[in-house]
């Protein structure tokens, strides 16, 4: 039995990049032996995207075609009405997701708005699916209303390195993200934090936001690692063609430096054929967003998921909290199936990834 690898929270930015520089198929290996001392390594966790309001964000963050300083062609819309979310949660259920997550295109919550998404929050977990909110920067009392309401995840990413942030966004600090993750950490919600690839860093820019998200006091229990969606209108739609290769690395990374958390297989992957996906898998992913779109963005649609999870023997993960009954999985994973006959959209029209 290989040594079970230990959570370490004081990584050195060389001894991140020296696993980057490793050689690709050993670097696979170590991966792939670190997934298995945490993970069945044939099991995926499914959540859905659902945008809750898109578009017209102040921010500024150079990826995203919800801000308002970029021409995207991108329609505003309203906060969702409560039930219509709802109803968005009940078809992700009955297509096989056990987490609904939610994301508003905003700076951070106006205190007017926590009553409805506070309402959004109970009526998901009312249906048996885990929840998760991105919402932007939240003061104190906002993550502990969310946590009250039982909010399961809280999502806010680093995007990047701390040196390479202010290329991306100039409106919020590193600082202000890291204070929110510490906020949703003592409200005792989970966090998801990860990041983009392809932007223009370097390695050791990718092992900085690594090292970032791997030197928190508790590592994010999920960790998604975003492939750079160049969108005409934002100032990178013309960034150069990120290697496949340096994304599966910095998915095998991840995997090493953060053992037992869940890292996603997030935006991009409509530009990932299957071979890219199942290599990703292989790397340590064990999680994805599927449906029609990711926020703003094309996601492969579900059958084509389910497709690949045949393809590979796949299984989409049980709901790692509360389900224990077999019966509710078996339902699951029929509907996952039932799938590629029966075209599901969720039609999430918008939001970000960034958060
Ligand atoms: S990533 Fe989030 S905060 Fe940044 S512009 Fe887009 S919606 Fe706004």
């Amino acid at each position: 039995m290989p040594e079970v690898t230990e959570c370490r929270h004081d990584w050195r930015r060389d001894e991140i990049v020296a696993l980057f520089n490793t050689p690709f198929m050993d670097l696979m290996f170590q991966a792939q032996s670190v997934h298995r001392q945490h993970f069945n390594p044939n099991e995926v966790q499914v959540s859905t995207l659902c945008s809750i309001k898109t578009g017209a964000c102040p921010e500024d963050c150079a990826y995203c075609p919800q801000s308002a300083r970029y021409d995207t062609g991108l329609e505003k819309e309203q906060l969702m009405k409560v039930q219509a979310v709802v109803d968005e949660a009940k078809a992700a259920k009955e297509a096989g997701a056990t987490r609904f997550c939610m994301g508003a295109a905003w700076r951070s919550p106006k205190n007017r708005d926590m009553p409805y998404v506070t309402d959004m929050v109970r009526q998901v977990k009312a249906l048996g699916l885990e929840t998760c909110m991105t919402l932007g920067m939240l003061k104190d009392e906002q993550a502990q209303e969310l946590a009250d309401a039982g909010l399961d995840y809280y999502n806010h990413n680093l995007d990047t390195s701390p040196e390479y942030y202010g290329e991306i966004i100039t409106t919020r600090t590193y600082q202000d993200r890291l204070e929110t993750l510490d906020r949703v950490r003592k409200s005792g919600m989970k966090i998801c934090a990860g990041g983009i690839v392809g932007m223009g860093e370097n390695d050791t820019d990718r092992a900085g936001l690594l090292q970032q998200l791997a030197n928190l006091p508790q590592h994010p229990e999920s960790v998604p690692i975003n492939m750079l969606v160049r969108v005409a209108g934002t100032p990178l739609a013309e960034n150069e063609d990120l290697d496949p290769f340096d994304f599966i690395r910095t998915i095998a990374v991840a995997r090493i430096l953060m053992p037992k958390s869940y890292v996603r297989l997030s935006a991009g992957r409509e530009d990932m054929n299957d071979e890219m996906q199942a290599m990703a898998f292989l790397a340590g992913a064990n999680s994805i967003f599927y449906g029609e779109k990711l926020l703003t963005t094309p996601n492969p649609k579900a059958n084509k998921d389910m497709q690949l999870f045949e393809r590979l023997n796949l299984q989409p993960e049980k709901f790692e909290t509360e389900n224990d009954d077999e019966a509710e999985q078996a339902n699951i994973e029929h509907a996952i199936r039932e799938q590629e006959n029966k075209a599901y959209f969720y039609d999430a029209t918008q939001t970000a990834v960034g958060q």
